[in-house]
């Protein structure tokens, strides 16, 4: 998501008349994009501006800003106390980055942390400077209304709104006429989305059609409501990717109901058995927290074993940190000490490398359609990218490029990573053409 608002934040700069600076040492004005989500993200935003501030001291003239969700958070401390910025700027507040870079030429310090109900940055066409060109990111609705008590995303994003679809087609259109193969969709409940009487599903369909030769994503869904619509639409087209992230947090009913995350674990997995019935060969990616406010070991032990039980290909396991605002702040004690916590993540991490070996084993000897994404970061001679189900391959260079669709049979795999044999270059249409004839 912050990479998406990068793009959108590049393109309001660059419209102001602003030019890309090499590196921080000549840059005018350094903008640091921040996340909220965690103690440890924000931990390191505050080591970046103290050597942003060293900075200053020989370039009196620069400007510093923090941009995002920690700009919301805590902008009273990054401007009063630690002065380390001149210029604060709220997620809902970008278009009024030149105003405030104005404001804070005539030496004062610039504050916009408003959140809008309304603003989605619709007819902002992003400006992609990162990136690898071949895949991009294209926010669908910001903020979330749904309130899990860890989170801080509420209050940091503010209430969820969807984008027109007529805006987001428009963009996939313009990436499509770029060259770029895959769009992943953004959003942080996206089976909300709701454009009158487009849903999500309408949304992919529609996404889908614009270029088959665009491979498609979407993150996040919530588990309380997933559409069925939606994994008949994933299992018929062969532009929608067979991989779904499914965050569910805990494995115990007891911490899902203090999470207020409104499912069951039963609830869960019948959807994960829906989504396996529907879409053969789907792979599955999770969110996990280790140690939330009054977690005993039976709920820890829950956890493991949902995640046991789903075997999922890939998860994202972090210990639980209070964030200020939230409700489990409010009501809840972080009363799991430190120590726990680190033993239970690792335990939960350990579990999930040993699933993924066992997973990442059971692909030798397939075949995949890998999108390549450049070459690997072990070596020049071979080249890395994604299969439909999210997995990275490596393979031997030969004359493929960044962006090819390539066949490759798998030979051999880590926990993280899959090594393949190169078959041929070909293209969705073809490869899957091929796969239903045979
Ligand atoms: S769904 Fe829950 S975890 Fe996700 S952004 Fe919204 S409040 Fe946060």
């Amino acid at each position: 998501m912050n990479f998406a608002d990068s793009e959108i934040v590049n393109s309001i700069l660059l419209e102001d008349g602003m030019t890309v600076a090499k590196d921080a040492e000549s840059a005018d004005v350094i903008l640091v994009n921040t996340c909220s989500i965690r103690e440890n993200a924000e931990t390191k935003v505050w080591n970046r501006l103290k050597e942003f501030r060293s900075l200053k001291k020989t370039n009196s003239e620069l400007t510093v800003g923090v941009l995002g969700c920690m700009a919301e958070r805590i902008k009273d401390k990054i401007i009063e106390e630690e002065h380390l910025v001149d210029i604060v700027v709220g997620p809902d507040a970008y278009r009024d980055i030149p105003r405030l870079l104005a404001e804070v030429e005539d030496g004062r310090k610039a504050v916009n942390v408003l959140l809008s109900l309304e603003e989605t940055y619709a007819d902002i066409a992003p400006v992609r400077t990162t990136g690898n060109g071949v895949s991009s990111f294209v926010s669908i609705m910001r903020g979330c209304d749904n309130m899990c008590s860890f989170c801080v995303v509420p209050f940091t994003r503010g209430r969820e709104r969807s984008r027109p679809l007529e805006s987001i087609l428009k963009e996939i259109r313009q990436l499509s006429d770029e060259g770029y193969k895959e769009v992943t969709l953004l959003g942080q409940n996206v089976n909300s989305y709701k454009d009158g009487e487009n849903t999500f599903t309408t949304l992919m369909d529609a996404a889908s059609m614009i270029n088959p030769e665009i491979r498609f994503r979407f993150s996040s869904p919530h588990p309380k409501d997933f559409p069925d619509d939606l994994l008949h639409l994933i299992a018929e087209r062969p532009n929608l990717c067979n991989y779904i992230h499914i965050p569910a947090q805990a494995g115990s009913d007891s911490m899902l109901e203090r999470m207020r995350r409104p499912y069951t674990r039963e609830q869960y997995l019948s959807l994960v058995q829906k989504m396996r019935e529907i879409i053969p060969g789907v792979s599955l990616s999770t969110d996990i927290i280790a140690g939330f406010c009054g977690e005993t070991e039976e709920e820890h032990y829950g956890t493991m074993s949902l995640m046991k039980e789903v075997g999922y290909d890939l998860a994202y396991m972090f210990a639980y940190s209070e964030r200020e605002r939230t409700l489990a702040y409010r009501k809840f004690e972080d009363d799991v000490p430190e120590d726990i916590k680190k033993r239970r993540l690792s335990e939960i991490i350990s579990q999930q490398m040993n699933i993924q070996k066992k997973r990442n084993l059971t692909e030798v000897g397939k075949h995949h359609l890998v999108l390549v994404e450049g070459t690997s970061k072990r070596s020049d001679e071979q080249m890395s990218g994604r299969t439909d189900t999210n997995k990275i391959v490596v393979f031997d260079r030969m004359d493929f490029e960044k962006g090819d669709y390539v066949e490759v049979e798998i030979t051999d795999t880590t926990s993280a990573t899959l090594i393949a044999r190169p078959i041929r270059k070909t293209t969705i249409t073809e490869y899957y053409g091929a796969a239903v004839e045979a």
